[in-house]
């Protein structure tokens, strides 16, 4: 049978992993070859089509950006379905709204979902499409992540009631802020587990990690991942890149993105919103003082350096594991050359683009690093000037904007990552004024906490997930049957 031109199956970047369905890869994570999941094709909307969608709301774009990448495993009705009662939840009427910051600049607002973070734009919907896709197999999984901040908690009010899910979340025990432990021990389903370890995030990840290559453990559970390496989250983030793009006169007039980046993830999906035919001109990559991806679009060298604390926690990070999918791009695909690229950064620590590749990605991307001294200034600046409260993340990125503006004419659109209240000292340590926290999280501080503290031991974590789910010891991976 022929596949229509717009529908895709799913490569690993690395080439020698299972071409892969919509479904296979939502369950999938990483590649068994290491690799990340792309389409094996992008998806094109006409001019027409881009046009037609102009003045429609969120659903219907979402709609329209996502059918081919989930035909045929999930029919259009269901979609239909899924993304109105998805974005039903959140609390602005235009899901992700814009506001003007000066002339030509706007931020594209992306806090109004359960948790205040754009995480929510992603893994509200992937947690539907799990049970979805689950409940047709007759099968569960369980979800084993670990977090130093905003992912925890909008993983865990994706899954919460989810039928086909249980969710185990790792966090560093006294490591976390207040507010971002309560948005995870707090959260009142008997399906969701918030896990403090008795030590540091890497200890917390380390465990997770142990677990995944522990195939007994494994198959036993069912074990499932919900961080950006999975690929519906990044599909769903190019729908609110078309809407803005949309709003401001795409596709007969360009557009420009500024972005703040940790992971690579969220930008990665700006550029997929481009190879769908969105005439994005320039992509301002934003990072803090954990800079690789700025050095990279530099000098083309991807070096790593040791991750150090910034006021915008999110993003520290020194290994972007989504730039994977963007070299793989670079490399025109070539998943044996990207295999080799990366075994020798993990040998070695450092790799080099060669000089006309780099040239290639700089004619979109232009990458600024943004200090905490910086993103304290652009805070004030953007309250003085504008009267809009913006977290740290956000400041990054608008910072960036400014200095690698293009073409005034272009509308440039920074990314606002996280509502201001879930970083209240940095806004008041810049403003002088403490943002408030909307109504419907207003009770966080007081209301009950329920969590399990654990040594930072994996079988400690074995032993809990399993008796959790009422399964029983797993034969160690070497036990003979
Ligand atoms: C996760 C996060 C980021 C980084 O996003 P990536 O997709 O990893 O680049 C930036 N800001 C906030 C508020 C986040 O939660």
């Amino acid at each position: 049978m022929r596949r229509g031109a717009n529908s895709v199956r799913y490569v690993s970047t690395r080439g020698a992993a299972p071409e892969l369905g919509f479904d296979e890869v939502l369950l999938a994570g990483l590649a068994r070859d290491g690799g990340l999941y792309v389409p094996d094709q992008w998806p094109t909307l006409s001019a027409i089509d881009w046009r037609a969608l102009r003045g429609a709301d969120y659903h219907a774009i979402a709609c329209a950006v996502m059918a081919p990448f989930v035909t045929p495993t999930i029919p259009a009705e269901t979609l239909a379905e899924i993304v109105a009662e998805t974005y039903a939840a959140f609390r602005h009427p235009a899901v992700a709204p814009l506001k003007q910051l000066g002339a030509n600049d706007w931020l594209l607002e992306l806090f109004h979902g359960p948790t205040l973070a754009f995480k929510d734009y992603a893994l509200q919907l992937v947690g539907r499409l799990f049970d979805h896709v689950l409940r047709r197999r007759g099968q569960r999984i369980a979800i084993l992540g670990a977090t130093s901040g905003d992912t925890g908690s909008a993983a865990i009010e994706a899954c919460r009631d989810r039928a086909a899910v249980d969710l185990f979340m790792l966090f560093p025990n006294d490591r976390v802020s207040a507010v971002q432990r309560r948005q995870m021990t707090t959260v009142d389903a008997a399906n969701v587990h918030a896990i403090a370890i008795e030590g540091t995030f890497d200890d917390a990840q380390d465990i997770v990690k142990a677990l995944f290559n522990d195939l007994a453990f494994r198959d036993t559970v069912n074990l499932a991942a919900v961080n950006s390496i999975n690929w519906a989250r990044i599909m769903a983030q190019i729908v609110y890149y078309a809407s803005a793009a949309l709003a401001l006169g795409a596709p007969d007039r360009p557009v420009a993105f500024a972005v703040p980046t940790g992971n690579f993830g969220n930008v990665f999906a700006a550029y997929a919103a481009r190879r769908m035919g969105l005439p994005i001109e320039r992509l301002v990559i934003g990072t803090n003082r954990n800079d690789i991806l700025a050095r990279f679009f530099a000098s083309g060298a991807m070096t790593i350096g040791a991750v150090e604390p910034s006021l915008s926690p999110s993003m520290d990070i020194q290994v972007s594991s989504n730039l994977e999918r963007l070299l793989f791009e670079l490399l025109e695909r070539d998943g044996a050359a990207l295999a080799a690229w990366m075994a020798r950064f993990r040998a070695s620590g450092t790799v080099t683009l060669e000089a006309p590749r780099l040239a290639r990605a700089r004619e979109l991307f232009h990458a600024a690093r943004v200090d905490d001294a910086a993103t304290t200034a652009t805070i004030a600046e953007v309250w003085r000037e504008t009267g809009e409260l913006i977290d740290p993340h956000s400041a990054v990125g608008v910072r960036a904007a400014r200095l690698q503006r293009g073409d005034p004419r272009t509308p440039m659109i920074s990314l606002a990552c996280a509502h201001p209240a879930k970083f209240p000292d940095a806004v008041r340590a810049a403003t002088g004024i403490t943002p408030e926290l909307p109504p419907h999280l207003a009770g966080l501080m007081t209301a009950r906490e329920r969590m399990a503290v654990l040594p930072n031991d994996r079988n400690a974590v074995a032993a809990f997930i399993l008796s959790t789910l009422g399964r029983g010891t797993p034969r160690a991976a070497g036990d003979a049957a």
